[in-house]
């Protein structure tokens, strides 16, 4: 009998899977293999929300393996360990698993290859799993990889994504194959109250609620904080119990400019991704360092921990950096203005407020994750670096009721816009009544800052 191993990474699905679908085909039987790997606890990595996520995902897996007469193998261990000792127990010639682009994976792939290769199997790595077009597939004349997001995505939007592949009828899995309980239970005190359930069948369901509900309609209100009408798929692009590939088909056989706006930002995501595997070290040094000085936990603690908490005293900000810790997730206009606030006009370091968001985020994602914020600082692929959001003018453009802000900040409820927005500047009784923080910073100090420190490239 042969036996193929696919090891799960971040691709936890049945549908357009390329390594299931490579591995059956191939075999008489697969071992679908979850190896949790305590590195990623080391890493700092294995945040709460994103665990109890997991723990969903795996879940969903094994129930939908299942029905199909298999079932999910998950082990603890250094995966090249694990998956050779998985791989000679069962007898398995060879090992399917998905490309991905951060460092840590490429160094786990090599060292699984390595492993393998000196038992005599092979390693088979898929591309088109976790991305629609592959880093390193598109590249300008001059570089090995695209710099700016324009050009990229007029070269992205030529490719044709691959045919999407359906959820296999039958997974035959080998009775040699020893797995671990699957862990469970990870909800609780540390996660966010409102952290959502995670499992490709609740993605599944989700998708098609979306393009009933909002996919029309994305272009046009994305950035409306209150309507919050965007697709809030991206935890599960992150866990991959949706496939890029499949979303970007049926996006295109819906049409209309709401699909294409959505399909636009799936590559900002491979933007992203195709950045982080040519220069890894992005995810924790400037991209393109400008010669910040910037603050620190030691220089501005007081600024930094009133940003995280939600009392800078401007609401939207505020009602931003609450939203995260209660749903572990973030609006992408807040995320941008939450990150604008804390480089620009606290001139804060963005790693700071990048590992903030890393924590508590579900969609948590080192290439989307540490390369917007440099996006954001400057630091990055942005061709405007010096941009600066005034909280208070992105306050009125996007959230001009002030729902957004009344939702995540009670203390403001009973105010209507513009003075939800702007509490300060209400009559002194009104604003003594008030059970909220005067801004932290007036923001043509804080812009002074950073114009100071960016001119000079001095410390302020
Ligand atoms: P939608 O608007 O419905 O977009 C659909 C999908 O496209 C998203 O799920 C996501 O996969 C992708 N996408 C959308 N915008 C971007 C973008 N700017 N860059 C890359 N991909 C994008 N996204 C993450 O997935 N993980 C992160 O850790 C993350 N951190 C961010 C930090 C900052 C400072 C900023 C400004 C943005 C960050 N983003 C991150 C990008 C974006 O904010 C989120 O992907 C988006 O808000 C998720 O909500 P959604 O699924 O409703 O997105």
């Amino acid at each position: 009998m042969r036996v193929s191993v696919v090891l799960f990474t971040a691709d936890l699905r049945l549908h357009d899977h390329p390594p299931l679908r490579a591995a059956l085909e191939s075999s008489d039987a697969v071992v679908p293999l979850f190896v949790r790997d305590p590195a990623v606890e080391t890493a700092g990595f294995a945040a709460p929300n994103r665990c109890a996520f997991l723990d969903d995902c795996l879940a969903d897996l094994d129930t939908a393996l299942r029905e199909r007469g298999g079932r999910l193998v998950v082990r603890s261990g250094d995966p090249a360990w694990e998956v050779c000792r998985v791989a000679a127990g069962t007898g398995a010639v060879e090992v399917h698993m998905a490309a991905e682009c951060s460092a840590f994976a490429a160094r786990r792939e090599e060292r699984l290859r390595t492993a393998l290769e000196r038992d005599g199997r092979r390693l088979s790595v898929h591309d088109t799993v976790t991305t629609v077009v592959p880093p390193g597939l598109l590249t300008p004349a001059a570089s090995d990889h695209f710099a700016v997001f324009t050009p990229y995505h007029r070269h992205w939007a030529q490719v044709p994504p691959r045919p999407v592949y359906g959820a296999p009828r039958t997974v035959p899995v080998p009775g040699t194959a020893r797995g671990e309980r699957l862990p469970a239970g990870r909800r609780g005190a540390a996660t966010s109250p409102g952290l959502p359930p995670g499992g490709e069948s609740r993605a599944r369901a989700e998708v098609t609620a979306y393009w009933r509900r909002g996919l029309d309609s994305y272009d046009t209100t994305r950035d409306d904080l209150a309507a919050d009408a965007t697709s809030r798929l991206s935890a599960h692009l992150h866990f991959g119990t949706l496939s890029p590939v499949e979303l970007v088909h049926r996006a295109r056989r819906r049409g209309g400019a709401g699909a294409e706006a959505f399909v636009r930002q799936l590559a900002w995501r491979d933007f992203h991704r195709q950045v982080l595997a040519a220069r890894p070290h992005a995810a924790h040094a400037d991209y393109r360092t400008k010669g910040d000085h910037w603050r620190s936990e030691d220089t501005a603690s007081a600024d930094i921990d009133a940003w995280r908490e939600g009392r800078t005293g401007y609401p939207v900000v505020d009602a931003a950096m609450r939203q995260l810790r209660h749903e572990g997730w973030m609006h992408n206009r807040a995320r941008l203005l939450t990150a604008s606030f804390l480089t620009k006009t606290l001139y804060v370091d963005w790693r700071i407020g990048a590992a903030h968001f890393l924590y508590w985020l579900v969609d948590g994602d080192l290439a989307n994750n540490q390369l917007n914020w440099q996006w954001m600082a400057g630091t990055g692929n942005d061709t405007r670096p010096n941009r600066v959001l005034n909280p208070l003018a992105q306050a009125r453009k996007y959230d001009p009721r002030g729902d957004y802000v009344r939702r995540w900040v009670p203390e403001l409820a009973g105010l209507r816009a513009p003075s939800v927005h702007a509490p300060w500047r209400l009559p002194g009784e009104e604003r003594a009544a008030l059970d909220y923080p005067d801004p932290i910073v007036s923001l043509s100090d804080g812009l002074d800052r950073f114009r100071h420190a960016r001119g000079r490239g001095t410390r302020p």
